[in-house]
């Protein structure tokens, strides 16, 4: 049973010291009580208080780590059906699929463009997660094919494929202490694949020919004592696996439903030779609940609109991306570089930033922090009035790094232009284009005033 505020909140030290980074013990007990803190941010509380209350406020949907130290790769640990009723919390992980049946070449070209395939996109790194290793048969094939994957590419999760516990085993021993996900265990290999799983302290993924046989099969090994499982329906087609998907994740969010609370790996790359149509139902699948996508290939061209989605989906509604308040140069600028001020809207920053880039002038680029609002909602919520604005360039010490007195605002903010200059009377106020991609011609005939 999930315990109420009040309830944690009496098992907490009530220091109201906010080193966990909420000021009261009561905010903290009510974010913990919702899911939206660990309990293990308070310093102060026992271990017995961290497994009482972890336990009873753990997600219907059980969080899995993967490998290891600044590598690893979580999923799972999602509490809602609908990504605006909270947030999702654990991006769906995309892998790509290398078997030891392949050529040296092919593997090696996965590899190189896992590796390859990354793109900056408001200050993160947008890149596929995971390699699935298939084995064919043949043990040490299987072995040196995980090896080459931890030595060339270090930052890739792992999942072992293979229908042998022995392989599996030494495969896991190989990865070390960068924990693989083991695949698969089914009604028939069950207790030997636990084995494996309890020896290497690896996650186990659970297969079933329908729904049905997996949840039974988890049920089985939950008996066994394995906490961390993912699972397969085995569904193989486009219908199928999107029914099970949704079922998996209503009967553990609404039903509490054990043996399906947990996340699960889904095949595109079995379900079609077409790698646009793979790419559909990835793209169907990164929206409706997979913890992993294992695709047969990547290519930028598809990959990066998945990965371009994903980020849309994974994003909390709740929280705009912002950028601190702080001044960022550009391209090097001196004392008679432009001045530009613009909002902490993540989106606002990495498109007005890349402008004057390209642009390549030397640039001063004011952020003001408006809560993650973007230009025109800021302004009307009153957070990047025309005070706030001279209150954070006096303070922001932009004075002491140019000679002149002219400062650039957004296009769309033109009737502040004169409470600006009220505000900043040793200032010039000009007036900068609407749209940032005007930004490059207006900063290449810019003169101070
Ligand atoms: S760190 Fe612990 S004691 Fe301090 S405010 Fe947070 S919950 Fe309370």
């Amino acid at each position: 049973m999930a315990l109420t505020g009040i309830e944690i909140l009496k098992m907490l030290p009530k220091k109201n010291c906010g080193e966990c980074d909420v000021p009261t013990c009561l905010a903290f007990a009510m974010k913990v009580a919702a899911g939206q803190e660990d309990i293990g941010a308070c310093p102060y509380v026992s271990d017995e208080v961290k497994e009482k209350v972890g336990e009873a406020s753990a997600p219907p949907i059980r969080t899995i780590t993967l490998g290891s130290g600044d590598n690893k790769f979580e999923m799972g640990g999602e509490t809602c059906l609908y990504r605006h009723e909270k947030r999702f919390e654990h991006p769906t992980g995309i892998a790509v699929l290398v078997t030891t049946d392949m050529s040296d070449e092919d593997v090696d070209g996965r590899m190189d463009r896992f590796n390859s395939l990354r793109y900056d996109r408001v200050g993160l790194e947008l890149k596929a997660d995971l390699i699935a290793i298939k084995d064919n048969g043949d043990q040490s094939a299987f072995t040196a094919l995980i090896e080459k994957a931890r030595e060339k590419c270090p930052d890739a999760a792992l999942i072992l494929m293979s229908e042998s516990a022995d392989s599996l085993k030494a495969g896991a021993e190989a990865c070390g202490d960068h924990k693989p996900l083991l695949y698969a265990a089914d009604s028939g290999n069950y207790s030997d694949m636990a084995a494996v799983a309890k020896d290497t302290g690896c996650p186990l993924t659970v297969k079933g020919s329908n729904i049905g046989e997996a949840a039974d099969t988890a049920d089985k090994l939950i008996s066994e004592g394995l906490k961390d499982l993912v699972i397969d329906t085995g569904a193989r087609t486009a219908k199928a696996v999107l029914e099970d998907n949704i079922v998996c994740r209503r009967a553990s969010v609404k039903h509490k439903y054990k043996p399906l609370g947990f996340p699960t790996i889904t095949f595109p790359c079995e379900m079609t030779d077409d790698p646009l149509m793979e790419s559909l139902v990835a793209s169907m699948l990164i929206c409706k609940y997979a913890g992993i996508v294992v695709l047969s290939d990547l290519q930028g061209d598809t990959l990066f609109p998945l990965l371009l989605e994903r980020l849309n989906i994974f994003t909390d509604p709740q929280r705009p991306m912002v950028v601190q308040e702080d001044i960022y140069p550009i391209n090097g600028p001196d004392e008679n570089s432009p001045v530009l001020v613009t909002c902490n809207f993540s989106l606002t920053y990495f498109i007005v930033s890349g402008e004057i880039e390209g642009s390549k002038i030397p640039s001063w680029l004011l952020i003001k922090d408006t809560e993650g609002l973007s230009v025109l909602t800021a302004w009307a919520a009153g957070k990047f009035s025309a005070d706030l604005i001279a209150m954070f360039v006096k303070k922001s010490g932009i004075e002491d790094k140019v000679k002149h007195r002219c400062l650039i605002i957004p296009g769309y903010l033109a009737s502040i232009k004169g409470e600006l200059e009220e505000e900043l009377p040793d200032w010039t106020i000009q007036i900068g284009p609407r749209e940032a991609s005007h930004l490059p011609p207006f900063l290449k005939s810019w003169k101070p005033e």
